[in-house]
């Protein structure tokens, strides 16, 4: 069965490279990575979803499965194989008796946002808008709401799921518990998720925003913002960063282009008049930029959306951290001196709070005891630039792996390995290749962070 016989039997378009849109189409997040699939399906359902899989099973092709298209590695395309794409399935319904928001598998989070933030809720998700709810949630999802509410997969109820036979079914905690267990952080490896219900929380206006500091206070401002936030309530996340002030409003003038640190916080607690409270140790620190306030959640999700739209290009490296020792901060405030691009970027999220409540074997995230999940990311529009943007990443990396608990958050990851995925998944790795073993034993499902099927 040729490519013809597919598109006849799909009620989404399918793209090739003969089509107009096609080069638009394939490319992804990260400019970096070049793919040419075969095909690109514009799945409209889920049953061109099964369509699709059945045909790459049935035809040896190789497949990949596209939500937002934001993985670092490219993982949401192939070269010469079919791509399932998502992006028009992105219906979203909230449901407010119960706080319950059902989201598509192709939706990105500034669609939930928008639709959840109608009804006072919001779903912990990331920093960016853009990112796409599928890959986030199936590796994690971490971002300024994990201490106040958890990770992502902390509030996946259950899923609807394509299978590698090509039938459907429901993962959830009362079905198919196992399926429910392993795409709770185990990635794209058991299947297309086609609709995600997750338990949303009342978050609407939050008191945040980032402070920012000259770096020569680096190691000063590092050393106190590990021991503050670990300790600060719950419903206060805020995640350590270097970078470089925007050239434009509303930063003030004489910071424009400076390379800073700083901190970007999200206070989500119901009481918002508490919150100028808790910033007073922040402002008797005195940064440079004091940009904190009330705001509405979406806002602060889309506030970086500006300054890394899509195009750029990317590279990246990440660990998980017990503890930021006082030699490993020696190491940050070096690098982060020598940021190489305007939009290149360290961020030291929290990982601790209400994230730390649930086991490290209850899901596949198996480093709930690490404190914080670092990334290292060298950014430019320039692809000139990207051997610069690499020896930075990985530099920085070298410098400060040995302090890391081992392995990493798998959605800050590029491709690097099976034996980085196994230091990942740790002691849940064995598991998790058994179920890959059911669900997925030709392993179709590889183009990811791949769990390999047991034997
Ligand atoms: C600018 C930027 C900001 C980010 N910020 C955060 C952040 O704050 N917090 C965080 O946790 N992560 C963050 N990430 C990382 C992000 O979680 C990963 O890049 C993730 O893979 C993106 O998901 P996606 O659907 O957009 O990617 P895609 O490239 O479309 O897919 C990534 C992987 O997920 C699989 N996949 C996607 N959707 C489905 C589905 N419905 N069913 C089955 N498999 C699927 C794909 O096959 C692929 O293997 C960020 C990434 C970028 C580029």
């Amino acid at each position: 069965m040729g490519y013809e016989d597919l598109a006849a039997n799909l009620r989404g378009e399918l793209l090739t490279p003969a089509s107009a849109e096609y080069d638009e189409t394939r490319a992804v997040f990260n400019a970096m990575i070049d793919k040419r699939p075969a095909a690109m399906a514009m799945c409209v359902d889920a049953t061109d979803v099964q369509t699709c899989v059945n045909y790459a099973r049935e035809n040896g092709v190789t497949l990949a499965v596209r939500g937002g298209g934001h993985n670092a590695g490219g993982l949401g395309s192939v070269d010469d194989g079919l791509v399932i794409d998502l992006s028009q399935m992105r219906g979203i319904r909230v449901d407010p008796k119960t706080n319950q928001v059902r989201v598509q598998g192709g939706c990105r989070w500034g669609d939930v946002d928008h639709a959840a933030h109608a009804y006072g809720l919001a779903i912990p998700s990331g920093i960016i808008s853009t990112t796409g709810c599928g890959g986030l949630t199936l590796g994690g999802g971490l971002g300024h709401l994990t201490r106040n509410c958890g990770l992502t997969i902390d509030n996946l109820l259950e899923a609807d799921v394509v299978l590698a036979d090509g039938s459907m079914v429901v993962a959830g905690p009362d079905e198919n518990t196992d399926l429910y267990w392993a795409i709770r952080g185990g990635g794209g490896n058991f299947g297309v998720v086609t609709s995600f219900l997750f338990q949303a929380h009342p978050v609407h206006t939050i008191f945040g925003g980032p402070t920012l500091w000259n770096l020569d206070r680096t190691e000063e401002i590092m050393k106190w913002y590990r021991d503050f936030i670990l300790s600060a309530p719950e419903e206060l996340t805020g995640f350590f960063a270097f970078l470089t002030v925007p050239p434009a409003p509303p930063f003030p003038e004489h910071l424009h282009m400076q390379p800073m640190c700083g901190v970007v916080w999200c206070y989500s607690g119901k009481d918002l008049d508490k919150a100028e409270e808790l910033f007073a140790p922040v402002r008797a620190l005195e940064p440079d930029l004091y940009g904190v306030q009330n705001m509405p959640f979406p806002m602060l999700n889309s506030a970086f959306d500006g300054l890394y739209p899509p195009g750029h290009q990317w590279y990246w490296r990440a660990d998980f951290f017990n503890e930021i020792s006082d030699e490993s901060i020696v190491e940050h405030a070096k690098w982060g001196r020598k940021l190489p691009t305007m939009q290149s970027t360290m961020h030291m999220y929290p990982i601790d709070g209400k994230a730390h409540r649930v086991g490290d074997t209850d899901t596949p995230w198996a480093y709930r005891d690490a404190n914080w999940a670092a990334v290292i990311v060298g950014v430019d529009p320039e692809p000139s630039r990207k051997d610069e943007l690499r020896d930075w990443a990985v530099g920085y990396y070298d410098a400060v792996h040995p302090h890391s608990s081992g392995g990493a958050y798998v959605n800050f990851m590029m491709e690097e390995g099976q034996e980085r995925v196994q230091a990942s998944y740790r002691h849940n790795y064995e598991r998790l290749s058994q179920i890959k073993a059911k669900y997925d034993p030709g392993n179709l499902f590889r183009v990811n962070q791949n769990i390999q099927p047991k034997g």
